[in-house]
């Protein structure tokens, strides 16, 4: 039995299929990216954009589990592709050694179905929010600081049918902290394994249309108090991005 039909005895058929179909983009290629890419090849999925414009440092190897020690100074886009390929060979993965931005980003959007946002800033994260309302793609965001973190979903695809708030509804104008966490420590390999795992979650969630979805809420998770608490939020009517006041 290989690993894909391990694959569809827990997704089933029809959610492998899904799986195969989409095309994810990850931005950001840090410790939730690593994680997110990594669970996403080993689940099935086939078409990847990768999007990262750092190169490995090997401070990074604490938790960016895609790279190694020979990797310091290269593209994580480009040896982020490299290793998944070495996981699931018949995968498509494109990488883009860039910085996603205003002049790109509509571009980048355009070209894949979900996009995992794995981000350290929430200027990217803002600007995602508006691309993907705007597209209706669907957009999963996380952030993490020291041993917290916390996941949202805003399955923009569905808006034609149903309400769902952005990421701007959850928070309005110029936001400060990520993750929240204690600001003076560094993040843990424990924390991005977590939160990207919930990412991945809420992806087969939504793929295979079971379970709950993290619309609406964002799911904060303290690991060194075990605790992981979903916080509901609604649409904001006076929203600069997603509201009918909107510009
Ligand atoms: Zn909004």
């Amino acid at each position: 039995m290989n690993f894909q039909d391990y694959n569809t005895l827990l997704l089933g058929g029809e959610g492998v299929d899904i799986l195969r179909q989409l095309r994810f983009m990850v931005v950001g290629l840090g410790g939730l990216g690593s994680f997110v890419a990594q669970e996403l090849v080993r689940l099935g999925a086939k078409n990847l954009l990768l999007v990262d414009n750092d190169r490995v440092d090997r401070s990074n190897l604490n938790r960016q589990i895609l790279y190694d020690q020979s990797d310091v100074g290269k593209s994580k886009a480009f040896v982020a592709a490299k290793k998944l390929k070495k996981i699931s060979p018949d995968i498509k993965v494109e990488a883009f050694d860039t910085r996603l931005n205003k002049v790109n980003g509509g571009y980048l959007v355009s070209r894949c179905d979900i996009v995992l946002d794995c981000t350290d800033n929430f200027e990217t994260k803002k600007l995602l929010n508006k691309l993907c309302y705007k597209a209706e793609k669907g957009l999963i965001s996380a952030g993490v600081g020291s041993w917290e973190g916390w996941v949202a979903s805003f399955p923009f695809f569905k808006k034609e049918t149903q309400e769902v708030p952005c990421l701007e509804c959850l928070f309005p104008g110029n936001t400060e902290t990520l993750g929240g966490g204690d600001l003076n420590l560094p993040t843990a390999i424990t924390t991005v394994a977590v939160i990207g795992s919930i990412q991945v979650q809420e992806v087969i969630n939504l793929v295979t249309g079971k379970g709950e979805n993290l619309e609406g809420k964002t799911l904060v998770v303290d690991l060194r108090n075990y605790q992981c608490v979903p916080i509901k939020f609604s649409k904001n009517p006076q929203c600069s991005v997603c509201s009918s006041v909107a510009v």
